[in-house]
């Protein structure tokens, strides 16, 4: 059994075998050194010789990046790289694949896709993408439009149209779900894929956002050819596989693990120690309701990641979701009221297309402006109001009168 003394073993031995920082060259009068000492590993080379270790999610299956440890050991390794210098994977550029494909790929998909995926996945020299939203099914995903027929090779042939494609535009793969079967009801007739955004017919068109970027896109396919090997899970049950990526994203939106007074709170609470002119009692007492509850939020995500040790997320997710939407457009609030004139400087509205959300990096318009996507995107407040009433404190539903009818008969 892999506990944390072995796992700050095998964390050694791999910063041994690979060096991530170069060492200062040996005295001349000891003569040359092993090149080894002093010369720094390559960064993919050393994220590739970490997956192989098993070193690099450690709740995963061995040969797939992991040594089937408990997911909170995760932290012992983390902290003994980090304290190294290590690079790591970069993932605020990679977490649609990191928080949504990998674990649905986990548990959906065949041996082979499992080894083809996970690996590029998770260094980074792949990026993924989500194709689900279209511009008629977003809360209502279940309703969506986006075709795939079989043709008579047993490849699929997919038409439609997505949106809000959060890095579509630096994305080598997409998780993809379609209609495979218009006959029954909404939810059954509906299958899931892994796209590759380079083949042809797959068209990506930037969308500018409130911040004046371009982070998403709308994503047209037009007769766009999947392998049935590139099918995850059964035909027509995408839809309990789409269930088990969205119950992964909320978990990925609202638990990002962060220290004490971490995050966007860490960034109110410097901005208030900074600039003693500018506190009020008013805001003192606002910034210290918001650092607790950010702290208590924090505390349940802590609580749900050592919970999904075990298993996969349930509904509970979508509370902790709901609360960081809350307290980000809070918290960046408050930075814009605090900070007074300086909070509403802009300084650069030229259209660029990020890499990924940067929170903590940059001015306080910028949080203040990009949190307002945050009680949209990965389920809106109001859809994750929901599902906490029904499936966690298990209130009557939502009346549901389409959920007999086919897919075909439904009004659009
Ligand atoms: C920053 C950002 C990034 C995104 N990235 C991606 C991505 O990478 N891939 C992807 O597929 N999608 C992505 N999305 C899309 C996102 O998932 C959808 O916007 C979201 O699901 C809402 O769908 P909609 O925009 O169609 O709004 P609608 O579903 O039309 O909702 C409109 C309003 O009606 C409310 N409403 C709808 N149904 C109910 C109900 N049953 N009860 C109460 N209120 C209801 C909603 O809360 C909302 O206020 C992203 C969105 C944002 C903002």
């Amino acid at each position: 059994m892999t506990d944390a003394a072995d796992l700050r073993r095998r964390t050694a031995e791999l910063l041994a075998a690979h060096p991530p920082t170069r060492l200062p060259p040996p005295p001349s009068n000891e003569g040359p050194a092993g090149p080894h000492l002093w010369s720094a590993t390559d960064r993919l080379e050393f994220l590739r010789a970490r997956f192989d270790a098993g070193l690099a999610w450690v709740h995963f299956p061995e040969g797939l990046g992991g040594l089937g440890t408990p997911r909170p050991l995760q932290a012992v390794v983390d902290a003994e790289l980090a304290a190294a210098g290590a690079p790591d994977n970069a993932p605020d550029r990679i977490g649609i694949g990191l928080g949504m494909a990998a674990p649905t790929i986990l548990r959906f998909g065949t041996d082979e896709q499992r080894r083809r995926f996970l690996r590029p996945l998770w260094t980074g020299e792949e990026v993924w993408c989500q194709l689900f939203s279209e511009p008629g099914a977003g809360s209502d995903l279940a309703a969506l439009a986006t075709r795939a027929v079989r043709d008579d090779r047993g490849d699929w042939i997919v038409d439609g149209q997505k949106v809000w494609t959060s890095s579509a535009h630096l994305a080598r793969w997409a998780i993809l779900i379609a209609r495979t079967d218009p006959e029954v009801p909404k939810h059954r007739g509906i299958t899931y894929f892994l796209c590759d955004m380079t083949d042809p017919g797959v068209e990506v068109r930037p969308l500018r956002q409130i911040t004046g970027e371009a982070e998403f896109n709308e994503v047209f396919l037009t007769g766009v050819r999947i392998p049935d090997a590139h099918r995850l899970g059964a035909v027509g049950e995408g839809w309990q596989v789409a269930q088990a990526t969205l119950m992964n994203e909320r978990v990925a939106i609202g638990g990002t693990r962060t220290p004490r007074e971490g995050g966007m709170i860490g960034v109110a609470a410097a901005d208030w120690r900074a600039r003693p002119g500018l506190r009020t009692h008013d805001l003192h007492q606002r910034l210290l309701t918001l650092w607790v509850a950010a702290e208590a939020a924090r505390l349940t995500g802590e609580r749900l990641r050592q919970q999904l040790s075990q298993g996969q997320p349930g509904p509970e997710g979508s509370g902790l979701k709901l609360a960081f939407a809350r307290l980000a457009q809070e918290i960046s609030g408050w930075e814009v009221e605090f900070l007074g004139e300086d909070g509403l400087t802009y300084d650069d509205w030229t259209m660029r297309r990020p890499e990924g959300v940067d929170f903590t990096g940059r001015e306080a318009g910028y949080r203040y402006l990009r949190a307002k996507g945050n009680s949209i995107e990965g389920g809106t407040s109001e859809v994750l109001l929901n599902i906490v009433a029904e499936r966690v404190l298990g209130l009557p539903p939502e009346p549901r009168t389409d959920k007999d009818v086919a897919w075909k008969d439904l009004p659009r």
